[in-house]
């Protein structure tokens, strides 16, 4: 879609093919589904919360069905946005599956079209493990239009998807597990944040299982999922996040010699080109850092590569990004492990405390903040939050790390006051 509408703009004649809905998995099963659901699992705690402050509230019920269909017309909303912002760049629409057959040849609904280059974003797709009785379990692509609500439910995983399902099925009222086969969740975070998450997450009802690896699943009548180490657990959906492979089966690449790695991804350079130098691909196709803001990104450099004549390689430095569990987490930069790898020496600074909006209320809920600093140059490399809107602060601090800012800038910088963002700039004393 980016890639298209940018080319356009800048004077190029641009096709695309798009055999599923427009906006692709973020509009569809991803980001925009999720967060919508996510909004309506944070209102259990908030009708709560209510009551501290002197707010009668009613008896709450949640109908499942009412947020699926209102989900649905709001995703259909976007679909049409998104196409007619296409048709009005001008850009000619496909409304089919392409397959590769040439350097500079593409096949869509048995049309063969020549152009001089050809992008790759045909994203990924979730994967499943092979167990006994997989089938009876579901991707994250289901979970967005469950026919109903289950009383029980299991979630495999202990990345992000399988962290923000977790907390939106346990927001709605669901007896929800997690189960994950490492020691900590949020691997590639910052240590800690993976920690208090699980920490928090627990705290709030959901059960945490570590080392755990389902072996088989069976119906008998609820569902039962067997761990390799013989444990069993009822529930009512089994739910696997464990994982996504770059869509490239059956799509021509290998035949027009465009070199693939062994997970299927497109193996590009820093301007998105492949082995053959007229076909790039963007995007989560290329595995590199699976968010939208770097695919739409990188769609963008590319655009200005080839149609602006501006040679732009992609940049992925502190890239941030969001966890919209509850609590959300988000952070910017490094963690306090890699930046101990790549720095001589590095100082940490932390605040830890209970949110003002929680005070007058039984919410024990902690926020948790950590700025990692290289000692030498004293510039913030890394900043980490565990706690109410942490994406909406972290995008903000994301500027300043951008930008290479020191710890003395943080501290010169005036907070807001009283908000929780403000810590990020009065944190003086450094851990131990
Ligand atoms: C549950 C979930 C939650 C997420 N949440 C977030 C989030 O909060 N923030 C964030 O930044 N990212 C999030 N992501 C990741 C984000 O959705 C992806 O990084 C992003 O969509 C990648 O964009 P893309 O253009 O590379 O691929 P996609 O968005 O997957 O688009 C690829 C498109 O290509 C089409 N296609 C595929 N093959 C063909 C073919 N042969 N012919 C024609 N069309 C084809 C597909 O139908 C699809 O529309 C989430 C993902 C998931 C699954």
């Amino acid at each position: 879609m980016r890639a298209s509408r940018v080319s356009a703009s800048y004077g190029a004649k641009v096709a695309i093919a798009e055999d599923g809905r427009f906006g692709g998995t973020c509009v569809n099963v991803g980001c925009i589904p999720k967060k919508l659901f996510s909004y309506a699992a944070h209102f259990r705690e908030d009708f709560d919360l209510a009551r501290a402050y002197g707010w009668t509230v009613g008896e709450a019920g949640f109908d499942w069905r009412t947020l699926v269909r209102n989900k649905d017309r709001e995703i259909a909303r976007l679909n049409g946005v998104y196409e007619r912002v296409l048709a009005n760049a001008g850009v000619t629409v496909h409304r089919a599956r392409a397959t590769v057959t040439g350097p500079n040849e593409v096949e869509v609904g048995g049309k063969k079209i020549s152009a001089r280059h050809i992008l790759v974003a045909t994203g990924s797709w979730p994967t499943l493990p092979v167990l006994d009785g997989i089938e009876h379990a579901i991707t994250s692509n289901e979970a967005f239009s469950l026919e109903r609500l289950p009383r029980r439910a299991l979630v495999v995983g202990g990345g992000y998807i399988a962290l923000e399902f977790a907390s939106i099925f346990h927001g709605l009222g669901v007896e929800t597990m997690l189960t994950y086969r490492g020691k900590r969740l949020l691997r590639g975070f910052d240590a800690e944040i993976g920690e208090r998450i699980a920490e928090e997450m627990s705290a709030k009802g959901v059960t945490i299982c570590f080392g755990c690896e389902p072996a088989a699943l069976r119906k008998k009548g609820a569902l039962e999922i067997e761990f390799t180490d013989g444990r069993i657990e009822k529930t009512d959906l089994v739910m696997f996040a464990t994982g996504r492979r770059p869509n490239t089966a059956k799509l021509g690449l290998e035949h027009a010699g465009v070199k693939l790695a062994a997970d299927g991804a497109v193996i590009v350079d820093r301007f998105s080109a492949s082995s053959v130098p007229s076909i790039h691909a963007v995007g989560d196709v290329t595995n590199r850092v699976n968010l939208t803001p770097v695919a739409t990104a990188e769609a963008m450099w590319l655009a200005r590569t080839l149609f602006r004549g501006e040679r732009t390689p992609v940049d992925h430095d502190n890239v941030p990004t969001a966890v919209f569990s509850n609590p959300n987490v988000a952070t910017v930069g490094l963690s306090e492990e890699r930046a101990r790898e790549r720095f001589a020496a590095v100082d940490i600074y932390k605040a830890s405390f209970r949110a003002l909006k929680l005070t007058m209320s039984e919410h024990k809920e902690r926020t948790f903040m950590k700025l990692v600093v290289d000692r030498a140059s004293q510039r913030v490399v890394g900043a980490h939050m565990v706690g109410a809107d942490a994406g909406e602060i972290i995008q903000g601090v994301a500027i300043a790390v951008k930008l290479g800012a020191t710890k003395a800038q943080f501290d010169a910088t005036i907070g807001i006051h009283p908000t929780a963002a403000e810590e990020f700039v009065t944190m003086r004393d450094k851990a131990p």
